[in-house]
């Protein structure tokens, strides 16, 4: 089967991230491109994610042409082969409708710089693109230009997308924005929150590229 590892890869993720209570029922999508043949392993739509064999996966390539599979693709297709087309360093991308982020992003507001961690494997501040509807080319695009060069954006009444150079990394980065959400969330609650300065997030992202984990 063509890219095989790379399809239980996406089940995987989607499945690790359900029972993380990332996603609710099938909403969310998942993919991964293959650096040798740049083709794009995406989650099909709609499907229970608890029933997904690798076949049930669809590759396509980085225009939507689908490569193989007899599945639907997620209708959020070309929004992920949008985000790869215009970030080559991203391999990786987890969206998501879990329940913190996904409450930011319907106030329009940022997420801001509050929470250390969220900081050290993001940057800082994750922006929300404006609302558009679920699997438009609209979407796509605000989505693609609100990202910009970060790991993470905020879909405004939506959910959130996460990406990395890889799959693990833009899992990770989708679990620490929505913790990073919850905590902001509660502490907003309790009082006046403290936003990190944008110095000591640069200090904090460039220590964890450089020093953090076994290096
Ligand atoms: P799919 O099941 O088609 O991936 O759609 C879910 C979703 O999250 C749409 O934004
Ligand atoms: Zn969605």
């Amino acid at each position: 089967m063509l890219l095989e590892q790379q399809r239980k890869k996406i089940i995987y993720t989607a499945k690790k991230s359900q029972e993380m209570g990332l996603i609710p029922l099938t909403f969310g999508n998942f993919s991964l491109r293959d650096k040798e043949t740049g083709y794009i392993c995406i989650t099909p739509s709609g499907m229970d994610y608890q029933e997904l064999k690798p076949e049930d996966i669809v590759v396509v390539d980085a225009d939507c042409n689908v490569i193989d599979g007899e599945r639907k693709f997620s209708i959020e297709t070309p929004m992920h082969c949008m985000v790869f087309r215009n970030r080559p360093d991203v391999n990786g991308i987890c969206h998501t409708h879990s329940v913190f982020a996904t409450a930011w992003a319907s106030t329009n507001n940022c997420l801001p710089a509050v929470v250390a961690e969220l900081v050290a494997l993001v940057g800082g501040t994750v922006d929300t693109a404006p609302y558009r509807p679920m699997g438009s080319v609209e979407l796509a695009e605000v989505v693609t230009e609100t990202l910009k060069d970060k790991y993470a954006v905020l879909m405004a009444n939506h959910g959130l997308l996460a990406v990395g150079p890889d799959i693990e990394t833009a899992f990770v980065n989708s679990v620490i924005v929505e913790e990073g959400a919850k905590t902001t969330y509660y502490a907003s609650n309790i009082g006046k929150v403290n936003i990190i300065p944008e110095e000591d997030c640069k200090m904090l992202r460039q220590w964890v590229i450089e020093k953090y984990g076994q290096k």
